[in-house]
């Protein structure tokens, strides 16, 4: 029976919940906003199929990717609304096309990350992007398995951690299913980014129309985290390079990721997954002619199915070498170092701590960087006054 003693050796896969026989598994939050499972002593019946199915307790060995491509989408639209060169939604596109059913994440009505599956081309859309949050599983397996024994195609996306669990959870390779994942960075607390939703949105979040966590109105390289609002019929946005914003630098200096995370069960192709998607920075240096700051993609192939199913005619591309992904995209292979005051961030937060600032004290941004913050914050509120006043 799965017992969560040490919380880097779990990465919230939900492989254990899904497959429990008698579902005595619950999956709980704890304190930082992450979940685990908790198995029920009195109805389990010992049968140690969660154990069997854990990623963490059985990886699969590190590989090399068959392929390293840089690619970009050729449909101009889709690369706009994706986080990199749009490499995701032409492998979809494919599956949809053949009659298939493609698994992806997008937002709930809470604005938090939870996986969905697609039978149309439209609903792709809400797919589209990067969610940085740990979005839920649910029953996306089960759900994945039973449209594969009814011998339908499936593309299932995920972190590359969801891809090991999945496999591990099917327990037998199915030739109508592609896995895609992608280079992980980690996953952020869901609970830290609802209060940062809660400060950030004062208005409430039924106004949030649509939030973007890459944004690329500033340029691909030069990301921008938006919100975009629909209060009282009137709509506005408010949008800031990643680095001018807070949740983003937590994310991106690893103060709010996963413990798991920190010690990451699936790099280095260990997810086993058909295909890896990421973005190619370094591009400029290696291809300028892939580069135009509107997104190119790193696609990793792993697997002859993952070869068939690129469909190469929808885009511009060249081969890459594997000392580009090492080279220009270490999290490949490393795991992203712990921020040295992460237990100090998370023993202050609570339901009432100021994330804004506990974030800021945290990461020690400079006298000078406070006040731009503050600065702006107080210009964007001003803006949307200005703003609800004379529309
Ligand atoms: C949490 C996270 C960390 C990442 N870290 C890195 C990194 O360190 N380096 C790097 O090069 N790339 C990273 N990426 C991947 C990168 O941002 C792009 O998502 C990827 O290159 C695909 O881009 P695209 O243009 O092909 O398509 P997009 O349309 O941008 O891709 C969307 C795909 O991402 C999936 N997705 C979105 N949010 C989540 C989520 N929360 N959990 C699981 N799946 C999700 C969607 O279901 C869909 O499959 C990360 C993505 C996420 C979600
Ligand atoms: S050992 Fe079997 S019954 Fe017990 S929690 Fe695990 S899967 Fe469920
Ligand atoms: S890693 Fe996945 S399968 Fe293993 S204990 Fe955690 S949730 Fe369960
Ligand atoms: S870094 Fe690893 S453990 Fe963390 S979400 Fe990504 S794949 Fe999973």
């Amino acid at each position: 029976m799965i017992q969560i003693k040490d919380k880097s050796k779990c990465c919230g896969c939900e492989a254990c919940v899904q497959v429990c026989p008698k579902h005595c598994i619950n999956f709980a939050q704890d304190n930082e906003g992450f979940f685990y499972p908790e198995a029920d002593v009195e109805t389990c019946i010992q049968c140690g199929l969660c154990e069997k199915v854990c990623p963490v307790l059985h990886p699969y060995d590190e590989h090399k990717p068959l392929e390293v491509l840089a690619a970009i989408n050729n449909n101009e639209e889709v690369r706009k609304e994706s986080s990199s060169g749009g490499v995701f939604t032409l492998l979809a596109e494919e599956v949809i096309r053949q009659g298939g059913v493609v698994f992806g994440v997008r937002f709930d009505e809470h604005w938090q990350a939870v996986f969905d599956c697609a039978e149309t081309i439209e609903a792709l859309a809400a797919f589209r992007g990067s969610k940085y949050l740990q979005a839920r599983v649910g029953d996306s397996f089960t759900k994945c398995k039973h449209l594969l024994e009814q011998g339908r195609q499936v593309l299932f996306s995920g972190t590359q951690c969801q891809i090991a669990g999945l496999l591990h959870f099917l327990r037998k390779p199915y030739p109508n299913l592609l896995t895609v994942d992608f280079i992980c960075h980690g996953v952020p607390s869901p609970k830290v980014w609802q209060h940062y939703l809660d400060e950030a949105v004062q208005a409430g979040k039924q106004a949030i129309a649509d939030i973007k966590f890459r944004d690329k109105r500033l340029g691909w390289k030069r990301f921008s985290f938006t919100l975009n609002y629909n209060e009282q019929k009137l709509s506005y946005t408010l949008t800031s390079p990643f680095t001018q914003n807070p949740f983003m630098n937590a994310f991106l200096a690893n103060l709010i990721l996963r413990p798991s995370c920190y010690s990451c069960p699936a790099k280095g192709g260990r997810s086993n997954s058909d295909i890896t998607i990421a973005d190619f920075w370094g591009i400029e240096q290696v291809n300028p002619e892939l580069f135009d700051d509107r997104g190119t993609s790193l696609v990793l192939i792993h697997s002859e199915r993952g070869k068939l199913a690129l469909n190469r005619q929808h885009l511009k591309w060249a081969s890459a070498s594997y000392e580009d992904v090492l080279h220009f995209n270490p999290s490949w292979q490393e795991p992203a170092p712990c921020h040295p005051k992460r237990s100090e961030f998370f023993a202050a937060f609570d339901e009432q701590a100021d994330i804004h600032e506990l974030i800021e004290t945290c990461l020690q941004l400079s006298l000078h960087d406070r006040i731009k913050h503050k600065i702006k914050s107080f210009m964007n509120l001003l803006k949307k006054c200005y703003f609800l006043q004379n529309v």
